[in-house]
């Protein structure tokens, strides 16, 4: 038994060890990917149903890795969260949005938005505001143009301080985001506290919903609740003609997903603006 143990033990370790020495990996390949610029930005349009037309886009990073290839955020976000690496990373994709977006404006001079994923460190770091502040006022974006969607979990951390930097970027203009509406603990909460001006409402009950009642009663329920408080709503993840049709009976303002769009670089984007 005591060999067993020792056994078991030494395999942990190793099990451990390797969990430990990918991290380290990723991380330096991380920090390689921020030096040399392996990220891309790509955009996925949000369509105004009432108009059936392209009215923004949310931007997604990207990550180019020279001999992994493409991964996904969901594999490099978390540990550029832990690491710190993420406010670099973070910097970087409000420059680069705040310049394409520049570059959509001229090519299509309609007016258009643009929304990025802000993470919870983040958020929290002194010289984000400024940063944003910085890269709209030195291009001349409308602040109204520019928008920050943020999640119910970044909120949590220090409700007294997010509510006083978001109240902050709104009074100049600033579109403030609830992104995945529905999916947190406390969310009624957060919707009544928050400056919010749009609300997208998470992927999962959009996806049920044209076979299922009562994840439809549930999304008609928060597109009206949204409505009430004066709030617009995008519905995330629209995949088929059905849902779509359905969504602009509960006269939902925004929809998003592989339907109208996949998330694509820049130039196919400005494309696709021109035919919607
Ligand atoms: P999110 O903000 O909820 O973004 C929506 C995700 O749903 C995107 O995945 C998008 O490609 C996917 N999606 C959009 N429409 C559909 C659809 O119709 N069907 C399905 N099945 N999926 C759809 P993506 O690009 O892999 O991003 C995953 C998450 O990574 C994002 O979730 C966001 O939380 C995070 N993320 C992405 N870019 C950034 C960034 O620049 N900064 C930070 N902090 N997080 C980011
Ligand atoms: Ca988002
Ligand atoms: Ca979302
Ligand atoms: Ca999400």
């Amino acid at each position: 038994a005591k060999e067993k143990g020792k056994n078991i033990f030494c395999f942990y370790n190793k099990e451990m060890d390797k969990a430990l020495q990918e991290q380290f990996e990723l991380e330096w390949s991380l920090r390689k990917a921020i030096e040399q610029n392996q990220f891309k930005l790509f955009y996925q349009p949000i369509i105004d149903l009432k108009r059936m037309k392209i009215c923004g886009a949310e931007a997604l990073i990207r990550w180019i890795h020279p001999e992994k290839g493409f991964i996904p955020p969901l594999s490099f976000i978390p540990i550029a969260e832990q690491t710190g690496l993420i406010s670099k990373i973070g910097e970087w994709v409000i420059s680069r949005s705040v310049s394409d977006l520049k570059e959509i404006k001229m090519a299509i001079n309609d007016s258009f938005y643009v929304s990025v994923n802000v993470s919870l460190k983040e958020f929290s770091t002194s010289n984000f505001v400024d940063n944003v502040l910085y890269s709209i006022n030195s291009l001349k974006i409308e602040p109204t143009e520019f928008g920050i969607e943020i999640t119910e979990s970044v909120a949590m951390v220090d409700p007294q301080k997010t509510i006083g930097i978001l109240n902050f970027l709104k009074e100049r203009g600033i579109k403030i985001l609830l992104d995945d509406f529905g999916t947190g603990y406390s969310s009624l909460n957060y919707l009544k506290q928050l400056p919010i001006d749009i609300v997208k409402i998470d992927r999962s009950f959009i996806q049920n919903m044209t076979y299922d009642q009562k994840e439809q009663k549930m999304a008609k329920s928060l597109i009206d609740l949204s409505h009430i408080l004066d709030l617009k709503v995008v519905a995330e993840g629209i995949e088929d003609e059905r849902q779509a049709e359905l969504l602009k009976t509960f006269s939902c303002d925004f929809g998003q997903g592989y339907l109208f769009g996949k998330p694509m670089p820049k130039e196919e984007l400005l494309e696709l603006a021109k035919r919607f």
